[in-house]
């Protein structure tokens, strides 16, 4: 504001007066000189410190007016020059005194809401982080009281266990949103095969789908689509798009799923046959706390802050986000632009050529169906026989009448793990001629040592790379 005030008695002289100077009341009810200007920079200074009263036969000094009260003054001087003041420079000062009171009176304005806002970023960083503190021995109460298994509790617990999971995943959009709002969060950037992100999403929304009695569509692109970005914040921003496809939708409506790729950038689409949203809320509720119908009778109504998050975490991508609506019960189509996808290097004839001959009889081990279909797919096109599980028992079940040369196996597996499976399977003499295989998401060295050490001979990061796998059927 200083600087518009100094610029503003740039502008006055010489053509108005040889020098000018601005004072605001300051808090004390005083005057504070705030801006001076004489085109000899020697003495600026000195006119800063200047009593207008020192010159008083050839100065003219206008208040600074804004809603009726006075906020300051502005004053013009002849000092060397001999030229006096005329009417039409009073008129034309006070005219310029209105305005520049106007300007000081916003940028007072919106100095305090920029602090307001800061405080209530901060306060709701607060809250979230204290709201947390007791979720955690609530939680563990609810599974003391599920291993109690007293049967009168059962129905009680269940409930509360629910609710809990309701509040919590609440606390953890708000700590999200406060982070995100501050410039908290950092992006952890991997190859993202499109593909598994889809599955991860679903994993967290499918009951919220089922429950509400949906149809839900999936459609992908037929070949692999990789794209750089965080892993967990891509699949937050979808799963949040779904829950509100569910949460929004009609008894009887559809949600479908689409991912393809545009030139360079990776699209997705979440589109729902539910109430949709009216044209002129497409902007606001991309907007902190915005709800266009408070949703006091929604068993599972939000804060008003998941399009927020939605839109903050595609933005830090690069990308955009944006709905498209006819409102009035016609469904709404949120659509996420993200760029970045990575070319699929061109295959080498070498490796091309050497394309699986030998049929090999492989096991894929993995919890989440929707990868092990593709996978298993995949290998049952190059001509191999494979059979799946989804659990590390499940797998030793199979293996008991098939006799595999290569296990393909996830590291993550509830239950028994899959460095727990490696390691029964090498204790094991009857697995001996058989080759392990560990897909998983971590690719750090100490996550190669550790399934080095489990028995691992091969340690592949997802999505895999499907020739490294030809070569090493071969
Ligand atoms: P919340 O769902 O917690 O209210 P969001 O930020 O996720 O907050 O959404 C903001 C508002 O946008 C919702 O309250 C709802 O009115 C509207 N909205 C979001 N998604 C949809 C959708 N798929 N169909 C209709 N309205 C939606």
């Amino acid at each position: 504001m200083r600087l518009t005030l100094a610029n503003l008695c740039r502008v006055l002289v010489p053509r108005l007066a040889d020098w000018c100077t601005i004072d605001l009341v300051d808090d004390n009810g005083g005057l504070a000189r705030v801006a001076a200007y004489h085109p000899d920079p020697n003495r600026v200074a000195a006119v800063m410190q200047q009593s207008s009263n020192e010159v008083a036969e050839r100065a003219i000094a206008v208040p600074l007016i804004a809603h009726g009260t006075t906020i300051g003054t502005l004053t013009l001087a002849h000092a060397e020059s001999d030229r006096g003041f005329h009417d039409d420079d009073v008129a034309l000062a006070t005219d310029i005194a209105r305005r520049a009171a106007s300007a000081v009176e916003n940028a007072h304005l919106f100095t305090r809401l920029r602090e307001e806002d800061r405080r209530k970023d901060e306060f709701l960083a607060t809250l979230a982080h204290e709201l947390r503190n007791p979720l955690a021995p609530l939680s563990s109460g609810l599974e003391l009281l599920k291993k109690l298994g007293d049967p009168r509790l059962e129905a009680t617990r269940v409930i509360m266990d629910r609710q809990l999971t309701h509040l919590v995943r609440l606390v953890d959009d708000l700590l999200d949103v406060s982070r995100v709002t501050r410039d908290k969060i950092v992006l952890r950037r991997e190859p993202l095969d499109v593909e598994s992100l889809v599955a991860t999403a679903l994993e967290v929304s499918r009951a919220a789908i089922d429950k509400a009695g949906l149809v839900l569509t999936v459609s992908l692109p037929n070949e692999p689509l990789v794209f750089e970005g965080d892993r967990t914040r891509i699949a937050q921003v979808l799963s949040n798009l779904l829950n509100n496809a569910a949460k929004y939708n009609v008894p009887g409506g559809n949600v479908a799923v689409s991912a393809y790729r545009d030139d360079k950038d990776v699209v997705f689409e979440i589109a729902d046959t539910g109430i949709g949203i009216a044209r002129e809320m497409h902007g606001q509720i991309f907007e902190m706390f915005v709800q266009v119908q408070r949703n006091y009778e929604q068993p599972q109504g939000g804060l008003g802050i998941g399009l927020t998050l939605v839109r903050r975490l595609v933005e830090l991508h690069g990308g955009r986000v944006w709905v498209e609506s006819n409102g009035d019960g016609k469904g709404s189509k949120f659509v996420v632009r993200l760029p970045g996808v990575v070319e699929k290097s061109a295959p080498t004839p070498a490796i091309a050529e050497t394309k699986s001959k030998t049929p090999r009889r492989i096991l894929v081990v993995d919890d989440n169906e929707d990868a092990i279909y593709t996978l298993s797919a995949l290998l049952e096109l190059d001509g191999h026989e494979v059979r799946t599980a989804t659990s590390g028992p499940a797998a030793l079940e199979v293996l008991r009448e098939f006799k595999a040369d290569v296990a393909l196996l996830d590291i993550g597996l509830p239950g028994m793990s899959g460095y727990e499976l490696a390691r029964h399977l090498r204790s094991q003499p009857q697995h001996a001629t058989l080759t392990l295989v560990a897909l998983t998401g971590w690719g750090q060295d100490e996550d190669r040592r550790q399934s080095q050490e489990a028995g691992f001979h091969h340690h592949f990061t997802k999505p895999v790379d499907l020739r490294k796998l030809q070569s090493l059927f071969e």
